[in-house]
């Protein structure tokens, strides 16, 4: 997918959204064709031990996700590999998968920065283009180490179609990866907005309620409900604005903007610290960190910061 044949999505804008791979369905289940790629000198491979990423250092402070098949070799033993697609060059890409164990060992190493994922996307450790493929390599490489047996009969099941399922040796049941949905919503009323906070986040930070999808429900509806059961809200338009591709460990965040009907707040303080409305100024200064009691909202790779800046500067509205 090009990014000219999506120019105006707010998607896009979200951290790892950009994939710039043709994932070529076509050729999964032609084995020699997906070996011939994987054999190939402009092949490149990411890799990943455990759930950390493994980078390689460029000249000077630049990191890429990318390895060759010479590089990879003094890293350790594949446990899984996954074809990811091709570049817009045609070059093939894989993802690779080690064992968690490895991970210290190979951070004493120079030629290598060895974190964990978010920090890559937060401290924009990798080109954009990058943190995409590393994003999709991350989750099904997660999902092939959390599926090694069957869920219908329990036998041992093993990677196919180039690492896009996995089949059961014993019943020959097949499994393909899953994409959990969740609804992440900035719930509005009039000029303001409900922001709240969990105790894990950074002091001081705000940002939308959100919760998982469940059996049987449309995305608004699940607005609906996770606004009533975290913040005592009742909630009448649901618009969607974006998406983003959220790899812990497989996630599509569905973002909405709710019109609250009520105003009293009741917070779900098993699951929230605090949470309030904010006026759309008060909005604006979080996104340009200039709030007086230093309040801050979730940093641009986060789709909380796209739909906040939606509904405040660009005038979005349920
Ligand atoms: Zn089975």
């Amino acid at each position: 997918m090009n990014d000219a044949s999506r120019p105006r999505e707010r998607s896009a804008l979200t951290g790892f959204a950009v994939n710039m791979l043709d994932r070529r369905e076509d050729l999964r289940n032609k084995p020699d064709a997906v070996n011939a790629l994987r054999h190939r000198s402009d092949t490149r491979i990411a890799v990943v031990a455990g759930e950390t990423p493994i980078l390689k250092r460029l000249d000077g402070e630049a990191l890429s996700v990318w390895f060759s098949h010479g590089e990879t070799q003094s890293l350790g033993d594949g446990l899984e590999e996954v074809f990811l697609g091709l570049a817009p060059d045609g070059a093939p890409r894989f993802a690779r998968l080690l064992d968690r164990s490895l991970a210290d060992g190979l951070r004493e190493r120079p030629e290598l920065f060895v974190t964990d994922l978010r920090s890559v996307a937060l401290k924009k450790l990798v080109p954009k283009d990058e943190l995409g493929p590393l994003g999709q390599g991350k989750a099904l490489l997660d999902w092939h180490a959390r599926h090694r047996f069957c869920a219908q009969c329990g036998g041992p099941t093993t990677s196919g179609a180039a690492g896009t399922k996995r089949e059961c040796s014993a019943c020959g049941a097949q499994h393909f990866p899953r994409t959990d949905p969740v609804v992440i919503m900035l719930v509005t009323r009039g000029e303001t907005c409900l922001l709240a906070r969990q105790a894990r986040f950074a002091p001081g930070m705000y940002s939308c309620i959100a919760g998982f999808i469940e059996p049987g429900e449309t995305f608004e509806d699940a607005v609906r409900r996770e606004s009533w059961e975290e913040a005592g809200l009742r909630v009448g338009t649901v618009r969607y604005i974006a998406s983003q591709p959220w790899p812990f460990p497989s996630s599509l965040m569905i973002g909405c903007i709710a019109e609250a009907l009520n105003d009293e707040i009741v917070l779900d303080t098993t699951e929230l610290e605090a949470g309030r409305w904010f006026k759309r100024d008060e909005a604006l200064q979080m996104l340009e960190s200039a709030h007086p009691d230093g309040l801050t909202s979730p940093q641009h790779l986060a789709i909380a910061h796209t739909l906040l800046r939606a509904w405040a500067i660009e005038g979005e509205r349920a």
